[in-house]
């Protein structure tokens, strides 16, 4: 028997179900070779625990689990809600998700099923419970994880159960039909309602209100948030002790800060390529935030993704960096998906650790390297975590459900090709670290906090907390595009912002939007011309200091950036977005003044993550574009992974190296 398995955690998704009993066999010892011990199971298993209503089989699941255990290998359950099994389906055909034309979506994919549909409760409600008692209190299953990457990837569910509880949401908005009226301004078109049972579950084939269609989508945020607090309840209620989360995707449309009011940890998929590796950061540093515990990275790729085409070949080095990620940003699992490759079914091509046939993959050494460095780095890692530098940026959820239907320009995705390439990712070539918070988050603990395309600043209660944060001494870079949107979707009357004109000393005079050409502005009377990009807006001041004026345009001579102290703190407004190094510039000055430096003094391809605790300090570097990199230390380490001491000065890294240095010799 070997000891239980301790964080760090490194491992796999498996599926003892798809196998021979014999299988787990073979595959252990290959799982240990590789460095791993934990494995993640049953997150698609229902039609197998529980073949017919009320016949549960789970001697598979206490074999595998046990079988695991005993090679110190630990669990973690998952519910399997997101693949009803053909019995229920067949017998209760409202389990199934309703197209917004009123057809029912057939069985054999994934998350087909309605969130509120009460039946399904009930089923999910059995078997659910039953897992609970049966592992609940296990000593090798040390997590659970709810249904599988939630979201409504094309449309909410439209049946009559959702469109009732959509009536519902809007009544307690609004209180009154008289009321959404006024804020939807239906007087337009002819829309006006009479009642709430009036307002449509919109359709794709009709050109309907934004704020019709983003009520819609944030009700069925609620809808599925309310679908993982009640399993998670069950859960607790039959005796799981085990911390649970859900496995969340990047981007999606539930609001995981609402989500995680009902979970004890944070959980987080991510796939990305080569080229974009650095968003993964994006991705983990919001993950950080939710709860005070370290996340999961439950699913990411050896090598290639796949369904029944493999797709996407990455570079030797590329695994070890992208597996890395997670640890550095403060994660204490990564999971790969998937341990062995699927001999059948829709996924079948996708990359693993093992083949079908139960040969390593081309990945495999590479896997065991990493696991090997956990195993040299793990007691630092698990004795310390991501320091908090004070700089914050904001990403809402709500807000990206927002955008998708009212982009406001051209073209604009957020946070794609908005908030990621042209805020978070000059920061992190910077080598700041931050937080990526959303509205409802609280400031305590910041001292400059970054908020572009937060349009609505009512989100969270945001308004009021953030003006007492400011008064109180913290520094606010806002806009653009922030405090344009009141809680109905709407614009403002009284002027182009709720509240930024009036905190910030400035009229605007007019707004363009930033498609199809860029206008240049100037930082002082002697900066260099250069773009901005996104949204223009032409400020006047009243009684603020301009920083920026446009040089030319229809904005020539109004201000393009201007700032204000608000009692011990500071506002700054970009009315349109620099390029990257003038922004950067613009946060080094703001960040000077907030007393918070860059984490590193190092080259723009790594990600150096300060962390410390219990007496222990130190810095996890990731290099994430495949070319060698540079750092410079400010005082000696040993990198916990070679073993290798490094003096004070140049360290270099190598193409997709990872260093884990601990300060001291
Ligand atoms: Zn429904």
């Amino acid at each position: 028997m070997n000891a239980p398995a301790k964080p760090p955690f490194f491992g796999a998704a498996y599926y003892p179900e798809d196998l021979p009993a014999a299988t787990i066999d073979q595959d252990i010892p290959l799982m240990k070779k590789a460095g791993m011990n934990v494995m993640r199971m049953a997150e698609f298993a229902w039609s197998t625990m529980e073949p017919s209503p009320g016949r549960f089989e789970f001697g598979w699941l206490h074999d595998a689990v046990d079988k695991l255990g005993k090679a110190g290998i630990a669990s973690v359950l998952c519910t399997p809600t997101a693949t009803p099994p053909l019995w229920l389906t067949e017998k209760h055909p409202e389990v199934l998700y309703q197209w917004d034309n009123g057809k029912r979506i057939g069985h054999g994919g994934r998350r087909h099923y309605c969130p509120t549909a009460p039946v399904y409760r009930d089923h999910i409600e059995k078997i659910v419970s039953r897992m609970a008692r049966e592992f609940g209190a296990h000593p090798n299953v040390i997590g659970w994880q709810v249904d599988n990457e939630i979201d409504f990837y094309f449309r909410p569910c439209s049946c009559d159960h959702c469109r009732k509880r959509f009536h519902a949401w809007l009544e307690s908005k609004y209180g009154t039909i008289d009321a959404l009226n006024a804020a939807w301004c239906t007087s337009l078109w002819s829309m006006t309602y009479k009642r709430f049972d009036q307002v449509p579950a919109p359709r794709d084939d009709i050109w309907h209100h934004p704020a019709l269609r983003t009520s819609w989508a944030h009700f069925a945020s609620d809808a599925y948030v309310d679908f993982i607090r009640f399993q998670a309840e069950v859960l607790r209620n039959n005796g799981a002790g085990q911390p649970i989360g859900t496995d969340m995707i990047n981007g999606g449309h539930v609001d995981h800060f609402d989500l995680h009011q009902h979970l004890d940890i944070a959980q987080v998929n991510h796939y990305h390529m080569a080229d974009n590796l650095w968003e993964t950061a994006f991705w983990f540093d919001k993950a950080r935030s939710y709860k005070e515990r370290p996340f999961w990275n439950t699913e990411t790729m050896t090598c290639w993704n796949g369904s029944c085409a493999a797709n996407g070949y990455k570079a030797p080095g590329f695994c070890r960096a992208n597996t890395w990620f997670a640890y550095a940003l403060g994660g204490e699992a990564a999971l790969y998906w998937l341990w062995r490759q699927h001999f059948a079914g829709q996924e079948l091509m996708h990359g693993a650790v093992i083949s079908s046939a139960g040969r390593p993959l081309h990945v495999f050494d590479e896997i065991a390297e990493i696991g090997a460095g956990l195993g040299a780095a793990g007691e630092f890692l698990a004795a310390t975590t991501v320091d908090k530098t004070g700089l914050a940026i904001h990403f809402s959820d709500k807000a990206q459900a927002l955008f998708e239907q009212q982009p406001m320009v051209n073209g604009l995705t957020y946070p794609g090709n908005s908030l990621l390439p042209r805020v978070y990712h000059p920061l992190m070539q910077a080598q700041f670290r931050m937080e990526v918070l959303q509205p409802a988050h609280s400031l305590d603990g910041m001292r400059l906090l970054i908020s572009p395309f937060v349009p609505m600043l009512d989100d969270g209660g945001l308004r009021e907390r953030l003006r007492a944060w400011i008064k109180a001494g913290g520094i606010w870079i806002a806009g653009p595009l922030t405090d344009v949107r009141d809680q109905s979707y709407a614009k403002y009357r009284h002027a182009p912002y709720g509240s930024l004109e009036e905190w910030a000393g400035f009229r605007s005079k007019f707004e363009i939007p930033g498609d199809p050409r860029q206008f240049k502005f100037r930082m002082g009377k002697s900066g260099a011309p250069q773009s901005g990009s996104v949204w223009y807006d032409a400020m006047e001041a009243v009684g603020c200091t301009v920083l920026a004026r446009y040089i030319e345009g229809p904005m020539k001579g109004g201000a393009a950036i201007i700032e204000r102290p608000m009692g011990k703190g500071r506002i700054v407004v970009l009315g349109t977005m620099p390029e990257p190094s003038a922004f950067v510039n613009l946060v080094r000055t703001c960040a000077k003044k907030a007393g918070i430096a860059p984490a590193a003094s190092a080259s723009r391809n790594l990600l150096c993550v300060p962390r410390s605790g219990n007496g222990l300090c130190g810095m996890v570097v990731v290099e994430h574009e495949n070319k060698a990199g540079t750092l410079t230390l400010s005082k000696p380490a040993k990198d916990l992974i070679s073993g290798k001491a490094h003096a004070q000065g140049t360290v270099k890294v190598k193409p997709y190296g990872v260093l884990v240095l601990k300060y001291g010799r």
